[in-house]
């Protein structure tokens, strides 16, 4: 995958190289350029999920991709948690003994 990054097309990217707003669009390229398919699509679909209400729209314009293929990723981000609920509650009782464990440290 040696392809440039792709390059953001926003008004912030193509006015202010300099800006904060367009130094992030560039490596949320450079990052995605590294991801396979569906990590692509999935840390995409966070991205927009973050950025709320066109969240959608505005990735695909920074990023290129598809705003089909990133409401995809975001499906199946949520589709994952919600699998991870249900593990979770399957599995009760060990959080106790985290809480208790004074070696526990959640980093
Ligand atoms: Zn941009």
């Amino acid at each position: 995958m040696n392809q440039a990054p792709y390059q953001c097309q926003c008004i912030d990217c193509r006015s202010e190289l300099a800006s904060a707003i367009a130094q992030e669009h560039r490596m949320i390229n450079q990052l995605v350029r590294m991801l396979n398919e569906k990590q692509r699509r999935q840390f995409v679909g966070l991205l927009a999920k973050q950025a709320g209400y066109g969240g959608i729209q505005r990735m695909a314009q920074i990023t290129g991709l598809h705003r089909a293929t990133i409401a995809r990723g975001q499906g199946e981000l949520e589709e994952a948690q919600a699998e991870e609920g249900r593990i979770r509650r399957q599995g009760g009782g060990r959080q106790l003994i985290e809480k208790k464990s004074r070696s526990y440290c959640p980093s």
